[in-house]
């Protein structure tokens, strides 16, 4: 199905449906009627710019969600240069730093949410980081 915008030759302008272009062409006429006033004189209306978008292009929200996955890529890139990685013992070893049973130093690594409840429980701060969806490429 595709939606068109209509306009009757009074100038209202409406949407209508078709099962496709094709649908659209090949209406009977009197088929499509405005429903302002009843005028069966319409045509496609002309649809509003969409400024710096042009055919082909990402639609603005997947080109967005491209934008963050690439800046929570850096992140976690940054993260894992800078950081020790310590796998599931992030708990373990988050409460050993902040109770200095080992020397201070940036941890990441994964914590269930039972865990994470109670590092913060125990007034052990940390950030949870989010999850970057795989990319194809
Ligand atoms: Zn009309």
């Amino acid at each position: 199905m595709i939606l068109f915008n209509l306009r009757c030759a009074d100038g209202h302008d409406f949407e209508a449906w078709f099962r496709d272009g094709a649908a659209w062409e090949q209406r009977s006429d009197g088929a499509v009627s405005c429903p302002v006033c009843g005028c069966t004189e319409v045509s496609k209306a002309p649809m509003a710019p969409r400024i710096g978008r042009h055919r082909g292009e990402a639609e603005p929200a997947a080109a967005l969600t491209s934008q963050l996955t690439t800046q929570l890529a850096g992140l976690r890139k940054t993260i894992a240069e800078n950081c020790d990685y310590v796998g599931d013992r992030f708990a373990e070893e988050a409460r050993k730093i902040h109770y200095g049973e080992t020397k201070p130093r940036d941890i990441y690594g994964e914590a269930s949410p039972a865990e994470a409840r109670e590092l913060l429980e125990e007034g052990v701060t940390f950030q949870r980081l989010p999850v970057v969806p795989r990319t194809n490429s």
